[in-house]
């Protein structure tokens, strides 16, 4: 507002229009979004990247469309590396709270394992500078030891096992933060807490999604059965959710498309790649 009034932009028109649909771009309205650790253009940049290693700019579409099985296939076997090591890699404990990465280690993918690791770490440099314990929850402030005079608070619910800390790091890229870490050590947990894992970073993630849509595709039935759960499901879900910038309404829309797309109708499916 103050920068609008600086430079006289009330009534300029993209300025108002940004200010519109403020709650689509601004960090404040945006803090309790998952995003899952990316940003911006991060994904599209990223395989920009990665199909540069295998094409120039000179290539022609049907050129394009002969070669692009190579890096196909290198993606898939770098996804199949990354499984292999998931399943058999059993990485060296290295923190001070071993139980608890040692159950980061068993649920998470080693990419998930390894930023949890450092969650853990930095759990160390933490001091707990204040607790008031009211009657259904205890709020925890923390301090970085020897750091600046910036505190988190965490608010946790004993009778539902709900951590809510005020760095919003479960809200928007689905791991534990340090602060929630420092509780469980406080209150002597060995276990990462469920309502703390988020299933899509899971080992067994894949797995779960897999069988759901491999037994809703096998029959009719299934499918419309499937879709009306599902759909259950998504409206229980979003009732967990906060008032965001989101409706109700439109994440609903938005996931049942989603859905929509995943779950295949088996009699489609059946169709697909044969003559015409
Ligand atoms: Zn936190």
């Amino acid at each position: 507002m103050k920068v609008i009034d600086t430079f006289g932009l009330q009534h300029n028109e993209w300025v108002k229009m940004m200010y519109s649909k403020r709650k689509l771009w601004a960090e404040t309205f945006l803090q309790i979004t998952f995003f899952g650790g990316l940003r911006s253009t991060q994904r599209s940049e990223s395989i920009n990247s990665f199909l540069n290693q295998f094409f120039h700019s000179y290539v022609k579409l049907y050129e394009f469309m002969s070669h692009i099985d190579r890096p196909m296939s290198c993606l898939r076997n770098n996804k199949l590396k990354d499984d292999f090591d998931c399943i058999n890699e059993h990485p060296v404990l290295v923190t001070h709270l071993l139980q608890l990465e040692k159950h980061d280690v068993e649920v998470y993918t080693r990419n998930t394992f390894g930023r949890v690791r450092d969650e853990i770490k930095s759990e160390a440099k933490l001091s707990i500078v204040n607790c008031i314990d009211d009657v259904e929850s205890v709020m925890y402030t923390f301090r970085k030891f020897a750091g600046s005079d910036k505190t988190w608070n965490v608010r946790y619910t004993p009778s539902k096992n709900i951590f809510k800390c005020s760095c919003k790091m479960f809200e928007t890229i689905g791991i534990p933060c340090c602060h929630s870490f420092s509780v469980m050590k406080a209150m002597n947990m060995h276990h990462i807490h469920e309502t703390l894992i988020m299933q899509r970073w899971t080992i067994n993630a894949k797995d779960v999604s897999k069988q759901n849509v491999l037994y809703a595709s096998m029959s009719t039935e299934g499918y419309k059965e499937a879709n009306v759960a599902i759909d259950k499901l998504t409206i229980q879900i979003n009732g967990l959710l906060p008032s965001s910038s989101t409706s109700r309404e439109e994440n609903v829309h938005r996931t049942s498309k989603q859905l929509t797309v995943q779950v295949k109708d088996p009699v489609l499916a059946a169709t697909k790649g044969s003559m015409r």
